[in-house]
């Protein structure tokens, strides 16, 4: 029997009805762009997080465009942010014309290390893009005061820094629906997340061809909206969203208690954590991944070539070395399988195939 890396189809069956009778309900309506349910979803995505406004947009890579564009970054300006992370963190500030100042990751989170942030702040710096990796809250508090943060928490739908959730504390969040993050969507979306009206309203004109009302065009924006049969289902998929992190956060405690960390380095609980990704660490890691694989369990090694070594950013200047705890880890982590619906059996089974290959590499 496999064990999938992640299982968004078992996750989503037993709400297979609802998800039926939602999606009927557009149908009948025949509003499929900015009707009542993004009006709605934006509204519950608000409260649930405590911003002020939410945006709902085409993407998590357009949230974090739009936020940029709307925070008035551009040509000749630099936005610090991590080196470990996905492609479309940096992806977004190349895009926006600004240049990625890559930082380093700190071992125990993976997220940005304040302290190497620090360093590379410049009288160009006009803002820093925290990720909330693999659902990890970032440490917001620890980073220079007097620069906008914009929290990339596409990872991390329902993290907590304290009492108030991921996404919902710098200048703007930006969140990401794919289909295997924390909230779901069936398909794309995204969501920008802000107490700042004013951006909130920015975002609302460049999402629409920067306009109000469709006849008068202010700016040259985009087209870039949240679907209304994705914001359906999206409202179904927000009311469970906290008995899904909480099995992600089960889930990982039951990995410590069947004895993992003998094996490997584990990611360190805490509290807020909603664990996106159960990412493990090991020198080891090509090889247990080889025998994960033979057995039929799923696992990733995530951004094996950080941003900083990416051809696209060559011309920055970046070297090997650059950035050597982002690189060590480029070279450990190894994401084990996590969802809500894992069973103890199937955990089980996935620390003893790494108690094997990890031992075997021992006896040699
Ligand atoms: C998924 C992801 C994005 C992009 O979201 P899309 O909806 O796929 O565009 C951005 N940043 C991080 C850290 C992500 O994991």
């Amino acid at each position: 029997m496999t064990i999938p890396l992640v299982d968004v189809k078992a996750q989503l069956a037993p709400l297979r009805g609802e998800i039926e009778s939602r999606i009927a309900v557009v149908l009948e309506s025949g509003r499929f762009i900015l009707g009542p349910n993004v009006e709605a979803f934006e509204h519950e995505a608000a409260a649930y997080l405590g911003a002020g406004e939410a945006v709902g947009v085409a993407n998590g890579t357009d949230a974090l465009v739009l936020v940029l564009e709307a925070l008035g970054i551009g040509p000749g300006d630099e936005v610090v942010c991590p080196a470990f992370t996905f492609y479309a963190t940096a992806e977004a500030i190349a895009r926006r014309g600004a240049t990625p100042v890559f930082c380093d990751v700190e071992r125990e989170t993976l997220n940005l290390d304040p302290v190497d942030v620090a360093r590379r702040v410049t009288g160009r710096t006009r803002a820093i893009v925290a990720v909330h990796l693999f659902g990890r809250p970032a440490a917001l508090e620890r980073l220079p005061a007097g620069i906008p943060v914009v929290e990339d928490a596409a990872q991390a739908f329902g993290a907590r820094l304290g009492v108030a959730r991921a996404g919902a504390l710098g200048a703007a969040g930006t969140f990401s629906f794919f289909p295997t993050k924390n909230l779901p969507a069936l398909g794309d979306g995204g969501l920008v997340a802000t107490g700042d009206a004013q951006l909130a309203q920015r975002v609302r004109l460049l999402r629409l061809h920067g306009s109000r009302d469709k006849q008068t065009f202010e700016a040259v924006g985009y087209n870039s909206r949240l679907d209304e049969l994705q914001a359906a289902v999206l409202r179904l998929f927000l009311a469970r969203v906290d008995v899904w992190n909480d099995a992600r956060r089960e889930a990982a405690g039951r990995y410590e208690q069947l004895g993992l960390g003998e094996l490997c380095e584990l990611p360190a609980d805490e509290a807020g954590h909603v664990y996106h990704m159960y990412v493990v660490r090991t020198p080891e890691r090509d090889r247990v991944a080889a025998a994960l694989a033979a057995e039929g369990i799923g696992c990733a090694a995530y951004y094996r070539t950080p941003l900083h070594l990416q051809p696209v950013f060559a011309p920055l200047g970046y070297g090997e070395g650059a950035l050597p705890v982002t690189e060590q880890v480029a070279r450990e982590n190894l994401a084990l399988p996590l969802f809500a619906g894992i069973t103890p059996d199937q955990q089980k089974r996935v620390v003893a195939c790494v108690r094997s290959a990890v031992s075997v590499g021992a006896a040699r």
